[in-house]
């Protein structure tokens, strides 16, 4: 296949707007090219060469592209750098410098699709002291042969600037659409949750079809989209909504980790999908030892642990482990594991199987003690022992507790949040609603003490279903002072000229920040907002949903990726928990 054939098919994306229309767009291609290829072409359509949990990028530096678009097409750097200032798009620079560099060419190659993935495994794999030449000339030797538009996707995928709209959700569509019924999607949607690979279900649908679709299951070293909890306002509704009797777990205060013990090792995953094992050497090391059933796949909550006392400690201790340096961090800062899920054991994915049995194999599975522990569990059969429970998981310093149903159906439902799992945090007696975990889209320049710095953040939350981020608040409370001073370093990765694609917002900051960074966040209340965008119209026409007197709590989640933030449905939800005594419109944001 022409790579020209793919670079048109993303054109005809970007230049669509309803997702309907791109899902079948990508659907006609889908059926169009070799199953063979459907694989890397699916990773391409979201800027990638692999699977979300592959460890390397393909990021290449602005610089270095720049020098490869002036290269090509023979212009001097400044050039090449005004016309980008202009436009803050390398695609399009590369569209208008290239393409009209092609014209003139008299001998070039076809740039196949092969080619081009070839040539960005180069650039991705590129090492050493020349390593920055090599990426330069690899990008150039493509762009040669390639047309305007090829040229602007070659640039924006390489810079990581990809948005043609081509979420996970869509391509799942358009595979449905493509080699199977509308009926198959949950189907299709539970391979990739399992195996959190859009590649291999796509080149396994296109070569398989369904009955290969439903064959696939959890795999020890393929990380598994991790299952999430409702929430509940009280312990009395909790276990009403689980029909009067339900598992109680305390809820601890660390961070998730999803162990995958192979036969060559142990690999542990964060809940984003990231590769932990370097951070809690110790704990891979007492999987392993303490795990009697073969290969096998668990998840748990790491927690820091005081030396002397053994008390566990807040969240803000273990994050410790996250830090890239690790030296003397594992000494300094001791961990225990408490588990309370396993997925596979002795061969067998056992992510059907209801709570209770999967509980059992996980006491039986691994022999108990050290740094290896199982979470507190109790059956409870009324809210006052409910309520009981509760108090004695936040006597042992946790944050509250999970409610887990032991009916037959209640399966490891990978990447879904429901009400199989309901949690409930101390936190909500003390305020109206939640924490919410929010994505920064935007910085606000500081007044008075604050000059000259990023004095208020502004924060969304994410839909789903559309990809977009929606704005619910101005935050400019809880910031401590090394907070403020470190807010650049955070955020300025993420920088962007004008208001990025993936975000909806009508309140304009002074810049704007892809959404990376996710900050965990306490509010009043959530109210009706002129405003913020977040449920707009949902609830009230020309209204959104905003969060009232927000306050951050210290805690960035750098466990969490800004499509884990706090959904723009969960906050509808959450609305529709709260007394509601005047449907008044506010505007959202801390006075
Ligand atoms: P939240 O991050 O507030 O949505 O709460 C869900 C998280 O609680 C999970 O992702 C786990 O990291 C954590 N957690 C702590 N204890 C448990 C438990 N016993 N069962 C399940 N998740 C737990």
């Amino acid at each position: 296949m022409l790579y020209s054939e793919l670079a048109d098919t993303f054109d005809r994306l970007e230049s669509t707007g309803g997702r309907l229309e791109m899902t079948s767009i990508m659907a006609d291609f889908f059926r169009r090219v070799d199953p063979k290829e459907l694989r890397n072409i699916v990773y391409l359509m979201q800027g990638k060469l692999h699977p979300d949990f592959y460890p390397q990028e393909l990021g290449m530096a602005d610089k270095l592209v720049l020098k490869a678009i002036a290269f090509t097409a023979g212009m001097p750097e400044s050039k090449v750098e005004e016309l980008w200032v202009k436009t803050g798009d390398p695609g399009e620079v590369a569209e208008s410098l290239i393409g009209k560099k092609k014209q003139m060419t008299l001998f070039s190659e076809d740039l196949t699709f092969d080619r081009v993935v070839k040539g960005l495994t180069a650039i991705e794999g590129a090492e050493g002291k020349d390593s920055q030449d090599k990426k330069i000339k690899q990008l150039s030797n493509l762009m040669h042969d390639a047309g305007p538009v090829e040229a602007r996707y070659l640039c924006r995928i390489v810079t990581g600037r990809m948005r043609v709209g081509a979420g996970a959700m869509t391509i799942l569509d358009a595979l449905a659409e493509a080699f199977a019924a509308k009926e198959d999607r949950p189907a299709i949607e539970r391979a990739f949750n399992v195996t959190c690979d859009i590649g291999l279900v796509a080149e396994t649908i296109a070569e398989g079809g369904m009955d290969a679709i439903r064959a696939i299951g959890v795999k020890v070293g393929s990380p598994v989209k991790v299952m999430l909890a409702e929430r509940l306002p009280s312990i009395a509704e909790v276990v009403a909504k689980m029909g009067g009797r339900c598992a109680m777990e305390y809820k601890y205060d660390g961070i998730r980790v999803q162990a995958h013990i192979g036969k060559d090792g142990v690999k542990l995953f964060s809940r984003r999908l990231e590769d932990l094992t370097s951070n809690f050497p110790d704990i891979a090391q007492s999987l392993r030892t303490r795990c009697g059933c073969g290969e096998a796949i668990i998840e748990g909550e790491c927690v820091a642990i005081h030396p002397e006392t053994g008390f566990m400690l807040p969240f803000q201790t273990v994050t410790h482990r996250r830090r890239k340096d690790m030296k003397d961090v594992v000494r300094d800062v001791p961990v225990r594991i408490f588990m309370f899920d396993m997925l596979f054991a002795d061969g067998k994915d056992l992510t059907g199987l209801p709570y209770p049995e999967r509980r059992k194999a996980l006491e039986d599975g691994f022999s108990i003690g050290g740094m290896v522990q199982m979470t507190t569990m109790k059956v409870v059969e009324s809210p006052e022992e409910g309520e009981r429970f509760f108090s004695s998981a936040i006597a042992a310093r946790c944050e509250g507790i999970m409610a887990k149903s032991l009916a037959p159906e209640s399966v490891y439902r990978a990447g879904s949040r429901g009400f199989l799992w309901i949690k409930y945090k101390k936190d909500y007696q003390q305020a109206l609603t939640d924490s919410f975990d929010l994505a920064v889209v935007g910085a606000f320049y500081g007044m008075g003490k604050r000059a000259g710095r990023y004095g208020a953040l502004l924060m969304a939350a994410f839909d789903p279903e559309t990809g977009m981020f929606e704005t619910v608040c101005k935050l400019g409370t809880g910031f401590d002072d090394a907070f403020l001073a470190g807010m650049p370093d955070l955020l300025d990765d993420g920088l962007s000229e004008s208001k990025p694609a993936s975000v909806e917002a009508e309140m304009v900051p002074d810049v704007w920040f892809e959404p990376t960074v996710v900050l965990e966040v306490v509010a009043a209340e959530i109210t009706l907002s002129p405003i913020h965008t977040a449920a707009r119209d949902v609830i009230k026409e020309g209204a959104g949903l905003g969060i009232r007197f927000p306050r951050f709590t210290g805690r960035v989640r750098d466990d969490k990726s800004p499509e884990q933030a706090t959904s723009v449905d969960e906050i509808v939800r959450m609305y529709g928990m709260q007394s509601h005594d005047s449907d008044g419109i506010s505007d959202g944001d801390d006075p």
